[in-house]
């Protein structure tokens, strides 16, 4: 028999697509779910190498009161400063990227069959070559801005500003091996969703079908 591989799953969209509900939904189905996001988070802990790098290059000035990171500092001096922007990216993307071989490592040791990582900016970050599948969740522009607008408590510029600097939903589309439609309801989504899932566990199926013949 070949050796055990779980089936890596991507999962991505715009800002407000649904990404949150979609993977709340595969964790219900007892699905392993990672948020990159959340592996972002870890890798910049007070004491961990990316946090001492970022000191290192930002200065002890951004650092808050009680230690650690100060994120809305941040934020403000690389949205201002592209090349700080890139910087930060250099330090944070590859501690990433050990963090989530870390997470398939862990979930091949354990059998599991698959395992699906939450990356907002997938393709952007030019990530698909990590996974054997890419699924997106996608909303038309009107709706898509409603909703940020609502969940945000922002304006529609400000809303219209977080969509335009990310790839736009056509394209995400086009590199797509699924597509999730959330226009609708949460519960017409839920159809598409239980619909994805099928497809998705007999896919599995016939993956261990081949594994197991090899
Ligand atoms: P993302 O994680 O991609 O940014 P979310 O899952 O947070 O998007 O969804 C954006 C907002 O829209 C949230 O407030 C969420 O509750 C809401 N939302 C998501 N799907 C639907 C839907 N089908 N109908 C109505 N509201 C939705």
């Amino acid at each position: 028999m070949a050796d055990f591989s779980p089936v890596k799953l991507g999962i991505t969209g715009g800002v407000g697509s649904g990404k949150s509900f979609f993977c709340r939904y595969l964790k219900e189905k007892g699905l392993q779910v990672v948020s990159a996001d959340e592996l972002a988070r870890n890798a910049v802990l007070p004491g961990s190498l990316g946090f001492k790098k970022i000191v290192a290059y930002f200065g002890e000035a951004i650092l808050s009161p009680d230690g650690a990171l100060d994120r809305k500092k941040l934020r403000g001096i690389i949205t201002r400063d592209l090349q700080k922007k890139e910087k930060l990216e250099q330090i944070v993307h590859p501690e990433v990227f050990l963090q989530m071989e870390r997470e398939f490592d862990q979930a091949r040791k354990r059998h599991d069959a698959a395992i699906a990582v939450e990356v907002p900016l997938l393709f952007e970050t030019g990530l698909e070559s990590l996974f054997d599948y890419v699924a997106t969740v996608t909303v038309d522009t009107d709706v898509r801005v409603q909703r940020i607008m609502a969940r945000d408590h922002i304006t529609r510029e400000e809303a219209l500003a977080l969509m335009r600097i990310q790839m736009p939903e056509a394209e995400k589309i086009q590199k797509s091996d699924f597509i999730i439609n959330n226009n609708g309801s949460p519960a017409e989504t839920q159809v598409l969703m239980d619909r994805f899932y099928e497809d998705f566990l007999s896919l599995l199926k016939n993956q261990s079908k081949i594994l197991e013949a090899d």
